[in-house]
C-alpha cells in the first residue's frame, strides 16, 4: 500500500510518502481558490499516486475525524480529500489503535456506504443535501431535514407519497394557470424540545457546535447527531434517526435521543403532525397557489394521534397515524389546533442520562387503500419499537443490495456515488410498495418538488436498471402507462390524431401537464411553451415496453397490455407521418426532439420542427419491432390485439411503408438534427464560455440577449445521437439501411457525428453528459468519456446545475450512470436475444462486480482488465468476442481477453 502522509496547518499541506520525512515538502493553500480547487492543484503537483492518505494531525472535533478550518470555514477535510484522490483517508490515531490495514479497511467500508454532511449548511446547498439524504421506499419519501426544522430558506422538511397529485389554479397576468403537483403531505417528522418551559429549540448556527448528518445506504437509516451549546451554557447531545419501512411501506419510524451533558432540568419534548404544510420547495413556484390539503379530522388518544385530510381538487383522502413511545416518567398531553396535532411529553432530565423518544408513523391514502381509510388507520399497528423496525429494515436492504450492488474496486468516490444511485433508484420505486401502486417514477423520485413530481421520458433512463434487477417492478411501472392509455388516446384525438399520444409531463390522470404558455419575465408577455411537442415520449414508453419484454419474456404482459400499447402508439405515428410527393418520403412535422433548446424554426413560434432525426429513427425502430412481433407472436395474441385496437391491414401496410421511407436530412455524413438544421447559424460557444463561464443554459443566455437558440446549431443535450444510446449499433445501422440512407463507413459516420454534435452541446440537462460519455466510449475516446462520466456521476453530489438538486435529485442521470457502468464499462449488452459481453473497464478502476437478471436467469459478473468471471444459475449461452459460449448452471467460468 502506497501511503501519503499529510500534516495540515492553517495555510499549508505538508506531505510525504514517509512519515519520518514529513516536513520537507509542502503545498501552500491558496486563499483565492476554493477548497476543492486547492486540493486538485495539490494533487496535480504530486508526482506519484497513493492508495491511502494518512492525516497526522490529531482530531479536534468530536463527531467526525479530519475536520479542519480553511479560510475560517470548517471543512470536512477527510471527505474532500477522498473526493479528489478517490482513496480512503484515515487519521494517524486510527493506525496507532488498529494498524494501517485494519484502519484502511474500516474507512473503505465506511465511506463507500455513507453519505455524510458535516456542519450546518444553508439555503439551496442545505436543501440539496436534504434531497440527497431522502429516505424512502417507493411509496413514501421523507426529505433528510432536521427533525427540529420547519420550512424556511434553509430547511425544507417534506413528505411525499407516490401518486398523490393535486391541481391548483393561480390567476397570473390575465390567465388562470393550472398546475398539478406532487403534494407535500402532513409533516409528522417534527420533533424538538425545550428546557424549563423555555422556547422550543430551533435549528440555528449559534447553538449548534457540531452537526453530522449521516445516511447509511446499507441499512437505509439517516442519523443526525447534534452537539448543542445554548446561550446560557447548557450543553446537549441529540441523536435523531429515521427509517422508512421497505416491507410495510406505509410506515416510517423515528427515534430522538436527548442527553443533557452538563445540567439537570425539567424538559419538554414536542412533536406534531402538521397538516398546515404547503408546497414551497421550489423558489420560482412560490408565488403560485400552493395549499393542497384540507384537514378533515384530528384526534388523539393517549399516545396516538390521527390526522385525516384530503387534497382539495383530486379528492385523495390521506390518513396519518402516529404512535409515541417515551420514558415511563414522562407526562403526556396534547394541544391540537385546527390543522396540527400537537403532542408533548414533560420529563425531568438528569445530567448525563439519555432520554429516548420514538415516533412510529403510518400514512395511507385512498389511492392504494381499498378499504375504508379511517377504519384502516385506526386498526393499523406498528412494530414494537425502533430497534425492531431497524432490524427488519436492515434485512430488507440487505436483500436489495445482494441484487443491486455494483461494486467498484479502486475508487471510493465512484463506489459511494454508484451506491447512492442504486439507493435512490430504490427509494423512488421498489416492488413491495409499487406492486400496490398505480404510479411510475418521476424525474426527481420522491425527493423534491422540481418538475412537480411529474413523469417524463426520463423513465427510459431509469428502466434499464429496474429491468435488470427487478422485472416485476418494471411491470408495475409500465402499468401506470397502460392505465393511462385511454388518456393518451384522448390526447391524440384532441389533436385530431388516431392512436395514443402520451403527454410530455404526466401526473395523476395521464393528461398533459406541461404548460402551454409561459410568462416571459422580461417582456411580461405570454410566450408559447412548445416542450409538449416532445412526442418522442411515446417512443420512450414503447421502448420501455419492448425492453421489458425482451429481457423478461413476459408473454402474458405482452398479450394483455404491451402489444396494445405498442399498436396504439404506432397508430399515432402512422397518422402523424405524411407522404411528401416531391421527396417521395414520409415526413413527421410539428415535433420537438430531446434537445429542448429548439422549439421551432427561426421566427415561427407554433409549428415545431420537421423530421427530427431521433423521432424518425425511433419510429422506424418501433415499426420494425412491431412488424416482427406481428409475425412472430402467437396468432391468437396478435389477432386479439389487432381486433382490440382496430389495427387494420391497411395500418400494417402503412407501417411497413413508412418504416422504410421516413425522411432524414444530411450534410455530407452528418445527420441533421431536423430538417433545415444546417441552415441555422453556427455558434461560437467558446466566446460565451469565456464571457459567462457556465454556459449550460445557452437558451437563457441567448434569450437574455433578445435572441433565441432556435437560430443556432446549439443543443441542450443529445438529440440525434440518442438513437445510438437506445439501440445497438447493428440495429441502428440496419434502420438507416431500411430508411434507404445506408451508412458506408459506420466508424467514420459515428465518430464524425459524435464530434460534430458534442461541439455544439452545452449540457443544459443532467441527462446530457452520461449519454455523451457512453457515445465517446463507443469511439474509444476514453479520457473524454471518463471526464463526462465523472461529471454525470457527481452531478447531484456537487449540484453542478447550481441549485437544482435543492428541488430533488435527478433520477434519470442516476439510472443512466448505472447503466453505463454495467453495459459499457462492464460491457454486458442485454438488448439482444442473449447477453453479449465486451468489457471496457476504465483504467482508473481495478474491477467491477455486479448481478443482473436476464430472461429469468440470474447472472453474476466479476470483471477486471484481463478477466471476466461469469456465473449463471441456469444453463444458458452468452456471446463473447463474437462467439457463442455455453454456460453451465452455477459453474463460474473465467474468461480472459
Ligand atoms: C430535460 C428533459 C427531461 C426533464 C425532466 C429537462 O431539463 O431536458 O430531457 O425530461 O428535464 O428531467
Amino acid at each position: 500500500m502506497k501511503p501519503l502522509y499529510l500534516k495540515l496547518t492553517d495555510d499549508q499541506i505538508i506531505y510525504s510518502n514517509n512519515v519520518n520525512t514529513l516536513g520537507k515538502a509542502f503545498y501552500e493553500l491558496n486563499p483565492k481558490l476554493n477548497f476543492q480547487e486547492n486540493l486538485q492543484t495539490f494533487k496535480n503537483q504530486l508526482d506519484a499516486s497513493c492508495d491511502v492518505i494518512i492525516i497526522t494531525n490529531p482530531n479536534k472535533y468530536i463527531l467526525k475525524k479530519n475536520i479542519f478550518l480553511f479560510n475560517k470555514v470548517i471543512i470536512d477535510f477527510g471527505t474532500e480529500l477522498e473526493n479528489i484522490f478517490h482513496t480512503p483517508v484515515i487519521n494517524f490515531d486510527d493506525i496507532m489503535s488498529s494498524g494501517l490495514k485494519a484502519a484502511f479497511k474500516k474507512e473503505l467500508n465506511y465511506t463507500t456506504w455513507h453519505l455524510d454532511y458535516y456542519g450546518l449548511d444553508h439555503s439551496k446547498r442545505q436543501y440539496g443535501q436534504e434531497s440527497m439524504q431522502t429516505v424512502g421506499n417507493g411509496f413514501l419519501g421523507l426529505r433528510g431535514s432536521y427533525f427540529e426544522s420547519k420550512a424556511n430558506d434553509d430547511n425544507y422538511p417534506a413528505t411525499y407519497a407516490a401518486g398523490v397529485f393535486n391541481q391548483l389554479s393561480t390567476p397570473i397576468n390575465g390567465r388562470n394557470v393550472i398546475n398539478e403537483d406532487l403534494v407535500n403531505l402532513p409533516n409528522a417528522q417534527y420533533l424538538t424540545f425545550s428546557i424549563d418551559d423555555g422556547p422550543k429549540f430551533k435549528i440555528n448556527d449559534k447553538d449548534i457546535q457540531e452537526s453530522l448528518r449521516s445516511l447509511n445506504m446499507k441499512d437505509g437509516c439517516l442519523t443526525i447527531t447534534l452537539l448543542i451549546k445554548l446561550a446560557d451554557g447548557k450543553e446537549l447531545k441529540i441523536v435523531e434517526k429515521r427509517i422508512v419501512d421497505l416491507n410495510n411501506y406505509h410506515d416510517y419510524y423515528l427515534q430522538y435521543s436527548i442527553k443533557p451533558l452538563n445540567f439537570s432540568a425539567k424538559m419538554t419534548f414536542y412533536t406534531e403532525i402538521d397538516g398546515s404544510v404547503v408546497n414551497s420547495n421550489v423558489e420560482r413556484y412560490r408565488n403560485l397557489a400552493n395549499k393542497h390539503l384540507e384537514i378533515d379530522k384530528i384526534q388523539n388518544n393517549t399516545d396516538d394521534a390521527i390526522l385525516l385530510a384530503h387534497t382539495n381538487q383530486s379528492k385523495i383522502n390521506i390518513a396519518v397515524k402516529s404512535h409515541l413511545n417515551y420514558p415511563d416518567s414522562g407526562i403526556y398531553s396534547t394541544d391540537n389546533t385546527s390543522e396540527i396535532a400537537n403532542q408533548k411529553v414533560e420529563f425531568n432530565a438528569s445530567e448525563g442520562t439519555t432520554y429516548t423518544f420514538e415516533k412510529n408513523v403510518a400514512i395511507f391514502t385512498s389511492l392504494e387503500t381499498k378499504n375504508d381509510l379511517e377504519l384502516t388507520i385506526n386498526d393499523h399497528t406498528f412494530l414494537a419499537n425502533f430497534q425492531e423496525a431497524f432490524a427488519f429494515n436492515s434485512q430488507a436492504w440487505k436483500k436489495v443490495w445482494q441484487q443491486e450492488d455494483v461494486v467498484v474496486a479502486g475508487d471510493v468516490t465512484a463506489q459511494k456515488l454508484l451506491r447512492l444511485n442504486s439507493y435512490s433508484m430504490t427509494t423512488a420505486a421498489q416492488i413491495n410498495a409499487n406492486k400496490d401502486l398505480d404510479i411510475s417514477v418521476g424525474s426527481r423520485g420522491l425527493t423534491g418538488e422540481g418538475y412537480r413530481g411529474h413523469i417524463f421520458w426520463d423513465e427510459l433512463f431509469d428502466m434499464n436498471f429496474y429491468v435488470l434487477h427487478d422485472p416485476e417492478l418494471v411491470k408495475s411501472l409500465l402499468m401506470y402507462r397502460y392505465n393511462r392509455l385511454r388518456a393518451a388516446m384522448d390526447y391524440a384525438a384532441d389533436d385530431d390524431y388516431q392512436g395514443a399520444m402520451y403527454p410530455w409531463q404526466s401526473g395523476l390522470y395521464g393528461d398533459e401537464q406541461s404548460q402551454e404558455l409561459h410568462l416571459n419575465p422580461i417582456t411580461n408577455k405570454w410566450d408559447p411553451d412548445n416542450s409538449r411537442k416532445q412526442r418522442h415520449v411515446s417512443l420512450a414508453v414503447a421502448y420501455n415496453v419492448w425492453n421489458y419484454y425482451n429481457s423478461s419474456q413476459d408473454e402474458k404482459f405482452m398479450a394483455k397490455y404491451g402489444l396494445e400499447m405498442l399498436l396504439e402508439i404506432a397508430k399515432f405515428w402512422i397518422d402523424k407521418s405524411q407522404y411528401d410527393e416531391t421527396s417521395g418520403k414520409y415526413t413527421i412535422a410539428d415535433v420537438m426532439g430531446p434537445d429542448e433548446f429548439h422549439e421551432g424554426y427561426p421566427g415561427k413560434d407554433d409549428d415545431g420542427l420537421k423530421n427530427n432525426a431521433y423521432t424518425n429513427i425511433m419510429v422506424s425502430w418501433l415499426f420494425k419491432e412491431l412488424h416482427q412481433l406481428l409475425e412472430n407472436e402467437l396468432s391468437d395474441t396478435v389477432s386479439e390485439n389487432l381486433h382490440r385496437t382496430n389495427f387494420t391491414n391497411e395500418d400494417i401496410k402503412k407501417l411497413n411503408e413508412i418504416r422504410q421511407s421516413l425522411k432524414l436530412d444530411f450534410k455530407a455524413d452528418i445527420l441533421g438534427q431536423f430538417e433545415g438544421y444546417f441552415d441555422l447559424k453556427e455558434i461560437d460557444l467558446e466566446k460565451y464560455r469565456q464571457q459567462y463561464g457556465n454556459i449550460s443554459r445557452m437558451d437563457r443566455i441567448l434569450k437574455a440577449h433578445n435572441d433565441t437558440p432556435d437560430n443556432y446549431q446549439v443543443a441542450k443535450q443529445a438529440d440525434t445521437l440518442m438513437a445510438l444510446f437506445n439501440l445497438r449499433e447493428t440495429d441502428f445501422l440496419q434502420i438507416m439501411n431500411d430508411l434507404n440512407y445506408p451508412i458506408g463507413n459506420p466508424n467514420k459516420f459515428i465518430t464524425d457525428n459524435i464530434k460534430y454534435y458534442l461541439a455544439r452541446t452545452s449540457h443544459g440537462s443532467t441527462l446530457s453528459r452520461i449519454v455523451y460519455s457512453m457515445l465517446l466510449l463507443k469511439i474509444h475516446d476514453d479520457s473524454a468519456a471518463w471526464k463526462l462520466f465523472y461529471e454525470a456521476l457527481t452531478s447531484d453530489y456537487y449540484d453542478i446545475q447550481g441549485g437544482t438538486t435543492a428541488e430533488g435529485i435527478h433520477l434519470g442521470v442516476m439510472g443512466a450512470t448505472l447503466n453505463v457502468v454495467t453495459s459499457y464499462f462492464g460491457g454486458v449488452d442485454y438488448r439482444g436475444d442473449m447477453l453479449e459481453i465486451s468489457p471496457q473497464l476504465p483504467k482508473q478502476w481495478n474491477e467491477i462486480d455486479f448481478k443482473m437478471i436476464f430472461k429469468k436467469i440470474n447472472f453474476a459478473f466479476q470483471i477486471t482488465h484481463e478477466t471476466i468471471m461469469i456465473n449463471a444459475d441456469q444453463d444458458t449461452e452468452i456471446m463473447f468476442l463474437g462467439k457463442k459460449l455455453p454456460l453451465t448452471a452455477n459453474q463460474t467460468i473465467e474468461l480472459t481477453f
